[in-house]
């Protein structure tokens, strides 16, 4: 089932996540859900609270970047309660954009490797290291559990510059082929 994806403005891309217990009321079919939601929007990641869940989990899928990074043909992965381990590397920028933004794109400097923990669909634990375009999106959905944006990294100036795109995505006023909920 399509779920519709909350917007810049809503209160709950403001909350911080808890954590998912595996007794989590139909946990299946909310990642189901999730990945649908995410694949008709065509994105790579998606997370809890943009589809109106304050709870410690995301969903990402990055096979169709593949051409461009074989390294991610087989990165689909469901993560619940993830913690960093440490995040290092040298930083680079690359241009985000989120489902929950519509029509906004900017360039974010993010350290470029990060070492996970994390527990699969089945509860299984897992702790790996990723880096490049892996890490990158990683690191853009965790913030989502911690009520961080990637425009937040943004400056003054840059932020500035968006501001009358954004107070209309906060209005309902966009154009996404994709269902939305904007209302507060
Ligand atoms: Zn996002």
């Amino acid at each position: 089932m399509i779920l519709p994806i909350y917007t810049y403005g809503h209160p709950v891309l403001r909350t911080q996540c808890s954590h998912v217990t595996q007794s989590y009321h139909d946990l299946e079919k909310l990642i189901d859900n999730m990945f649908e939601t995410m694949y008709n929007a065509n994105g790579i990641g998606i997370s809890a609270p943009q589809v109106g869940l304050s709870i410690n989990l995301f969903v990402i899928d990055l096979s169709v970047l593949a051409e461009d990074d074989p390294s991610v043909k087989d990165v689909k992965e469901v993560f619940i309660n993830p913690k960093i381990i440490s995040i290092y590397g040298d930083e680079s920028t690359y241009n985000e954009g989120c489902l929950s933004i519509p029509g906004i794109r900017s360039d974010v400097l993010r350290k470029s490797k990060v070492e996970i923990e994390y527990f699969d669909a089945n509860f299984i634990k897992h702790r790996t290291k990723i880096d490049g375009i892996y890490a990158r999106v990683f690191l853009h959905e965790y913030d989502h559990l911690n009520k961080t944006l990637f425009i937040d990294y943004l400056s003054g100036q840059e932020k500035h510059n968006l501001n009358r795109k954004l107070n209309s995505i906060k209005k309902g006023k966009y154009s996404i082929n994709y269902p939305t909920y904007s209302e507060k």
